[in-house]
């Protein structure tokens, strides 16, 4: 039985990558928002979708200050269409309980090697993914509310459009 190798750079390098896919998923959920004329959604994906290229610029820095090469491997592509606004958060909700697996499983990497100037940049990222997890589960309970009402709809938009971001 072969062991896959993990080592914490490697792990890094990817995570860019993953980063950066769902940087363009939201941007192409903004996109499609744009077209249901749900201009809230689309605001509120657009500045989801910075602060994905953020997370991968945080890991780019990190390989960058341990004198580490960086390698953009490839972005995967995105769905372009869902089949409703509630299919959109439900596929952002997934994704990011994907991405808290990823980041889990480079912390243990981090952790087995000892490398603790990884770890301590992966604390950012614990408490981030509690936040995102949270943020498309408060979404995901508001349409549960509304259920199919399309006045219910505009009024999620209306208060995503206000939803702060950091
Ligand atoms: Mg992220």
């Amino acid at each position: 039985m072969t062991i896959m190798a993990t080592n914490p750079r490697d792990l890094c390098n990817e995570q860019i990558v993953n980063e950066l896919h769902a940087s363009h998923m939201y941007l192409s959920m903004a996109a499609y928002f744009n077209h249901q004329g749900l201009r809230g959604c689309a605001d509120f994906m657009l500045a989801q979708s910075e602060e994905e290229r953020e997370h991968a610029m945080r890991f780019y820095n990190h390989l960058v200050d341990r004198d580490t090469r960086v390698e953009i491997g490839v972005v995967d592509e995105t769905p372009n269409a869902w089949d409703s606004p509630r299919a959109a958060f439900e596929d952002a909700l997934a994704h990011e309980e994907k991405v808290t697996g990823q980041i889990e499983k480079i912390y243990e990497a981090a952790e087995s090697a000892g490398d603790r100037p990884l770890m301590n940049m992966l604390d950012w990222f614990v408490d981030e993914q509690v936040e995102e997890e949270r943020t498309f589960r408060r979404i995901l309970e508001l349409f549960d509310l509304i259920e199919d009402d399309q006045a219910g709809i505009l009024e999620i938009d209306e208060r995503l459009s206000d939803l702060d971001h950091e």
